[in-house]
Protein backbone atom coordinates (compact mmCIF):
# COMPACT_ATOMS: atom_id res chain seq x y z
CA UNK A 1 0.00 0.00 0.00
CA UNK A 2 0.95 3.50 -0.98
CA UNK A 3 0.17 5.82 1.65
CA UNK A 4 -2.91 6.22 4.38
CA UNK A 5 -5.89 4.18 3.14
CA UNK A 6 -8.28 6.68 1.28
CA UNK A 7 -12.28 7.00 0.34
CA UNK A 8 -12.66 7.50 -3.18
CA UNK A 9 -15.84 7.92 -5.15
CA UNK A 10 -15.67 6.82 -8.95
CA UNK A 11 -17.99 8.04 -11.13
CA UNK A 12 -18.67 6.21 -14.14
CA UNK A 13 -17.22 2.92 -12.32
CA UNK A 14 -19.45 0.07 -14.13
CA UNK A 15 -17.15 -0.11 -17.42
CA UNK A 16 -14.05 1.15 -18.61
CA UNK A 17 -12.16 3.27 -16.98
CA UNK A 18 -13.82 3.72 -14.46
CA UNK A 19 -14.42 -0.05 -13.13
CA UNK A 20 -10.45 0.11 -14.07
CA UNK A 21 -9.56 2.75 -11.68
CA UNK A 22 -12.23 1.30 -8.79
CA UNK A 23 -10.42 -1.76 -9.02
CA UNK A 24 -6.25 -0.36 -9.08
CA UNK A 25 -7.24 1.91 -5.95
CA UNK A 26 -9.09 -0.77 -4.04
CA UNK A 27 -5.73 -3.39 -4.91
CA UNK A 28 -3.45 0.02 -3.66
CA UNK A 29 -5.77 -0.40 -0.38
CA UNK A 30 -8.73 2.32 -0.51
CA UNK A 31 -11.96 2.25 -0.01
CA UNK A 32 -13.99 2.68 -3.12
CA UNK A 33 -17.69 3.67 -4.17
CA UNK A 34 -19.14 2.95 -7.33
CA UNK A 35 -21.40 5.00 -9.39
CA UNK A 36 -23.01 4.71 -12.12
CA UNK A 37 -26.56 4.15 -13.35
CA UNK A 38 -26.19 -0.22 -14.34
CA UNK A 39 -26.71 -1.47 -10.63
CA UNK A 40 -26.69 -4.49 -11.66
CA UNK A 41 -22.69 -3.93 -12.85
CA UNK A 42 -21.31 -2.12 -9.73
CA UNK A 43 -22.78 -4.23 -7.26
CA UNK A 44 -20.97 -7.28 -8.77
CA UNK A 45 -18.09 -5.56 -9.06
CA UNK A 46 -18.34 -4.39 -5.33
CA UNK A 47 -19.49 -8.40 -4.27
CA UNK A 48 -15.86 -9.39 -6.30
CA UNK A 49 -14.08 -7.08 -4.34
CA UNK A 50 -15.31 -7.43 -0.94
CA UNK A 51 -14.22 -5.05 2.02
CA UNK A 52 -13.99 -1.52 1.02
CA UNK A 53 -16.62 -1.61 -1.71
CA UNK A 54 -19.44 -0.04 -1.37
CA UNK A 55 -21.91 0.07 -4.99
CA UNK A 56 -25.09 3.04 -5.32
CA UNK A 57 -27.16 3.68 -7.73
CA UNK A 58 -26.57 7.14 -9.44
CA UNK A 59 -26.82 9.13 -12.00
CA UNK A 60 -24.44 12.14 -12.64
CA UNK A 61 -27.69 14.26 -14.29
CA UNK A 62 -29.75 13.69 -11.57
CA UNK A 63 -28.36 15.88 -8.38
CA UNK A 64 -30.95 14.39 -6.35
CA UNK A 65 -29.04 11.12 -6.78
CA UNK A 66 -26.00 12.35 -6.32
CA UNK A 67 -26.75 13.87 -3.01
CA UNK A 68 -28.52 10.57 -1.65
CA UNK A 69 -25.24 9.10 -2.85
CA UNK A 70 -22.78 11.75 -1.07
CA UNK A 71 -25.08 11.02 2.36
CA UNK A 72 -24.25 7.71 2.16
CA UNK A 73 -20.97 7.89 2.07
CA UNK A 74 -20.40 10.45 4.50
CA UNK A 75 -22.30 7.97 6.78
CA UNK A 76 -21.22 4.46 5.88
CA UNK A 77 -17.27 5.68 5.62
CA UNK A 78 -17.12 9.12 6.97
CA UNK A 79 -16.54 10.82 4.30
CA UNK A 80 -14.71 10.88 0.50
CA UNK A 81 -10.99 11.96 -0.24
CA UNK A 82 -11.11 11.10 -3.61
CA UNK A 83 -13.37 12.38 -6.54
CA UNK A 84 -13.22 10.79 -9.46
CA UNK A 85 -15.40 12.73 -12.84
CA UNK A 86 -14.91 9.60 -14.99
CA UNK A 87 -18.57 9.18 -16.26
CA UNK A 88 -18.93 9.92 -19.76
CA UNK A 89 -20.51 9.57 -23.13
CA UNK A 90 -18.89 10.09 -26.80
CA UNK A 91 -21.76 11.24 -28.99
CA UNK A 92 -19.44 11.61 -31.95
CA UNK A 93 -20.94 12.49 -35.52
CA UNK A 94 -21.24 15.68 -37.74
CA UNK A 95 -22.93 18.49 -36.14
CA UNK A 96 -26.54 18.80 -37.31
CA UNK A 97 -29.71 19.81 -35.86
CA UNK A 98 -30.91 15.69 -35.65
CA UNK A 99 -28.22 15.47 -33.01
CA UNK A 100 -29.65 17.76 -30.51
CA UNK A 101 -30.36 14.72 -28.18
CA UNK A 102 -26.87 13.78 -28.23
CA UNK A 103 -25.44 17.25 -27.81
CA UNK A 104 -27.34 18.03 -25.10
CA UNK A 105 -26.74 14.45 -23.50
CA UNK A 106 -22.54 14.91 -23.70
CA UNK A 107 -22.88 18.44 -22.19
CA UNK A 108 -25.15 17.17 -19.26
CA UNK A 109 -23.31 14.28 -18.46
CA UNK A 110 -19.27 14.86 -19.35
CA UNK A 111 -19.33 18.85 -18.50
CA UNK A 112 -22.63 19.28 -15.64
CA UNK A 113 -22.46 15.84 -14.47
CA UNK A 114 -18.26 16.46 -13.08
CA UNK A 115 -19.47 19.71 -11.89
CA UNK A 116 -22.48 18.72 -10.30
CA UNK A 117 -20.75 15.46 -8.70
CA UNK A 118 -17.92 18.33 -7.62
CA UNK A 119 -20.51 20.59 -6.22
CA UNK A 120 -22.49 17.81 -3.98
CA UNK A 121 -18.84 15.86 -3.17
CA UNK A 122 -17.10 19.28 -2.18
CA UNK A 123 -17.54 19.62 1.08
CA UNK A 124 -16.16 16.21 2.32
CA UNK A 125 -13.22 16.34 -0.13
CA UNK A 126 -11.90 19.67 1.08
CA UNK A 127 -12.84 18.57 4.63
CA UNK A 128 -10.09 15.50 4.13
CA UNK A 129 -6.83 15.68 5.25
CA UNK A 130 -5.62 14.33 1.63
CA UNK A 131 -8.34 15.60 -0.66
CA UNK A 132 -7.93 14.66 -4.70
CA UNK A 133 -10.19 15.74 -7.13
CA UNK A 134 -9.33 14.27 -10.86
CA UNK A 135 -11.39 15.01 -14.26
CA UNK A 136 -11.29 12.48 -16.87
CA UNK A 137 -10.91 14.23 -19.95
CA UNK A 138 -9.65 13.70 -23.23
CA UNK A 139 -6.95 14.31 -25.83
CA UNK A 140 -10.71 15.59 -27.52
CA UNK A 141 -10.09 18.33 -24.63
CA UNK A 142 -6.95 19.72 -26.53
CA UNK A 143 -7.38 19.01 -30.23
CA UNK A 144 -10.92 19.44 -31.82
CA UNK A 145 -11.55 18.04 -35.24
CA UNK A 146 -14.57 17.65 -37.85
CA UNK A 147 -16.93 14.97 -36.24
CA UNK A 148 -16.18 15.61 -32.92
CA UNK A 149 -17.01 18.90 -31.84
CA UNK A 150 -19.91 18.63 -28.75
CA UNK A 151 -17.57 15.88 -27.43
CA UNK A 152 -14.98 18.31 -27.61
CA UNK A 153 -16.44 21.13 -26.41
CA UNK A 154 -17.54 19.30 -23.21
CA UNK A 155 -13.20 18.04 -22.69
CA UNK A 156 -12.55 21.80 -23.19
CA UNK A 157 -14.78 23.16 -20.39
CA UNK A 158 -13.43 20.31 -18.53
CA UNK A 159 -10.34 21.54 -18.74
CA UNK A 160 -10.78 25.31 -18.34
CA UNK A 161 -12.85 24.42 -15.43
CA UNK A 162 -10.00 21.86 -13.89
CA UNK A 163 -7.78 24.51 -14.02
CA UNK A 164 -9.28 27.08 -12.50
CA UNK A 165 -10.65 24.44 -9.49
CA UNK A 166 -7.26 23.58 -8.70
CA UNK A 167 -5.95 27.28 -8.33
CA UNK A 168 -9.32 27.76 -5.90
CA UNK A 169 -8.52 24.08 -3.97
CA UNK A 170 -4.61 24.63 -3.60
CA UNK A 171 -3.13 23.59 -1.56
CA UNK A 172 -5.23 21.36 0.86
CA UNK A 173 -7.19 19.44 -2.63
CA UNK A 174 -4.85 18.54 -5.38
CA UNK A 175 -6.88 18.51 -8.98
CA UNK A 176 -5.85 16.44 -12.12
CA UNK A 177 -6.67 16.40 -15.09
CA UNK A 178 -6.01 12.94 -17.60
CA UNK A 179 -6.36 13.25 -21.15
CA UNK A 180 -6.18 10.07 -22.62
CA UNK A 181 -6.33 9.24 -26.35
CA UNK A 182 -8.14 5.90 -27.97
CA UNK A 183 -8.72 3.44 -25.05
CA UNK A 184 -10.19 -0.08 -25.69
CA UNK A 185 -13.41 0.19 -23.98
CA UNK A 186 -17.46 0.39 -24.67
CA UNK A 187 -17.63 4.04 -25.29
CA UNK A 188 -17.85 3.99 -29.03
CA UNK A 189 -21.41 1.53 -28.88
CA UNK A 190 -23.41 4.57 -27.69
CA UNK A 191 -22.78 6.56 -31.08
CA UNK A 192 -26.16 6.89 -32.48
CA UNK A 193 -24.77 8.24 -36.21
CA UNK A 194 -24.03 5.03 -37.91
CA UNK A 195 -21.26 5.97 -40.30
CA UNK A 196 -19.71 7.55 -37.26
CA UNK A 197 -20.18 4.26 -35.17
CA UNK A 198 -19.07 2.26 -37.73
CA UNK A 199 -15.36 4.17 -38.17
CA UNK A 200 -15.14 4.79 -34.75
CA UNK A 201 -15.46 0.93 -33.71
CA UNK A 202 -12.92 0.09 -36.34
CA UNK A 203 -10.60 2.24 -34.30
CA UNK A 204 -11.24 0.90 -30.91
CA UNK A 205 -11.16 -2.53 -32.25
CA UNK A 206 -7.56 -2.36 -32.39
CA UNK A 207 -7.03 -0.06 -29.88
CA UNK A 208 -3.69 -1.03 -27.59
CA UNK A 209 -4.02 0.93 -24.29
CA UNK A 210 -6.42 -0.17 -21.97
CA UNK A 211 -8.59 0.77 -19.08
CA UNK A 212 -5.85 -0.67 -16.61
CA UNK A 213 -3.08 1.18 -18.19
CA UNK A 214 -5.38 4.24 -17.45
CA UNK A 215 -6.26 3.33 -14.14
CA UNK A 216 -2.30 2.93 -13.56
CA UNK A 217 -1.61 6.73 -14.76
CA UNK A 218 -4.34 7.99 -12.27
CA UNK A 219 -3.14 5.84 -8.85
CA UNK A 220 -0.12 7.33 -9.43
CA UNK A 221 -0.61 10.67 -10.11
CA UNK A 222 -2.77 10.93 -6.80
CA UNK A 223 -0.64 8.47 -4.59
CA UNK A 224 2.23 10.99 -4.74
CA UNK A 225 3.43 12.63 -1.47
CA UNK A 226 1.30 15.56 -0.61
CA UNK A 227 3.46 18.26 -1.65
CA UNK A 228 3.80 17.04 -4.79
CA UNK A 229 0.74 17.62 -7.75
CA UNK A 230 0.93 16.12 -10.84
CA UNK A 231 -1.61 18.31 -12.53
CA UNK A 232 -1.97 16.97 -16.06
CA UNK A 233 -1.39 13.88 -17.93
CA UNK A 234 -1.75 13.60 -22.05
CA UNK A 235 -2.05 10.04 -22.92
CA UNK A 236 -1.88 8.06 -26.30
CA UNK A 237 -1.30 4.68 -27.31
CA UNK A 238 2.12 4.78 -28.94
CA UNK A 239 0.65 4.43 -32.26
CA UNK A 240 -1.67 7.44 -32.24
CA UNK A 241 -1.10 10.43 -34.54
P1 LIG B 1 -17.39 3.37 -20.89
O1 LIG B 1 -18.55 3.53 -21.82
O2 LIG B 1 -16.87 2.01 -20.62
O3 LIG B 1 -17.72 4.05 -19.48
C1 LIG B 1 -18.54 5.16 -19.35
C2 LIG B 1 -19.06 5.17 -17.94
O4 LIG B 1 -19.85 6.36 -17.77
C3 LIG B 1 -19.96 3.99 -17.64
O5 LIG B 1 -19.60 3.44 -16.40
C4 LIG B 1 -21.35 4.59 -17.56
O6 LIG B 1 -22.14 3.93 -16.56
C5 LIG B 1 -21.03 5.99 -17.09
N1 LIG B 1 -22.13 6.92 -17.36
C6 LIG B 1 -22.62 7.31 -18.56
N2 LIG B 1 -23.66 8.14 -18.38
C7 LIG B 1 -23.82 8.26 -17.04
C8 LIG B 1 -24.73 8.96 -16.22
N3 LIG B 1 -25.72 9.73 -16.73
N4 LIG B 1 -24.61 8.86 -14.88
C9 LIG B 1 -23.64 8.09 -14.33
N5 LIG B 1 -22.75 7.41 -15.06
C10 LIG B 1 -22.85 7.49 -16.39
O7 LIG B 1 -16.26 4.32 -21.49
P2 LIG B 1 -14.83 4.81 -20.95
O8 LIG B 1 -14.41 4.03 -19.79
O9 LIG B 1 -13.96 4.89 -22.13
O10 LIG B 1 -15.17 6.30 -20.53
C11 LIG B 1 -14.86 6.86 -19.28
C12 LIG B 1 -14.39 8.29 -19.47
O11 LIG B 1 -13.18 8.30 -20.20
C13 LIG B 1 -15.37 9.19 -20.24
O12 LIG B 1 -15.44 10.45 -19.61
C14 LIG B 1 -14.70 9.33 -21.59
O13 LIG B 1 -15.06 10.53 -22.25
C15 LIG B 1 -13.25 9.30 -21.18
N6 LIG B 1 -12.31 8.98 -22.26
C16 LIG B 1 -12.35 7.76 -22.85
C17 LIG B 1 -11.50 7.49 -23.91
C18 LIG B 1 -11.54 6.21 -24.64
O14 LIG B 1 -10.93 6.14 -25.73
N7 LIG B 1 -12.19 5.16 -24.16
C19 LIG B 1 -10.52 8.49 -24.36
C20 LIG B 1 -10.57 9.72 -23.65
C21 LIG B 1 -11.43 9.95 -22.63
P3 LIG B 1 -23.70 3.57 -16.66
O15 LIG B 1 -24.03 3.48 -18.13
O16 LIG B 1 -23.82 2.29 -15.93
O17 LIG B 1 -24.37 4.71 -15.96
Amino acid sequence: MSATPRVAVITGASSGIGEATARALHAAGHSVVLLARRADRIRALAAELGDRALAIEADVTDSHSLEDAASRVRSELGGADILVNNAGVMLLGPFSADRRDDHRKMIEVNLLGAITATEVFLEQITSSAAGDIVNISSVAGRTARAGNGVYAATKWGLNGWSESLRQELLPGVRVTLIEPGVVATELPDHITHSETKEAVAALYDSATVTSGDVAEVITFAITRPRHLAINEILLRPADQV
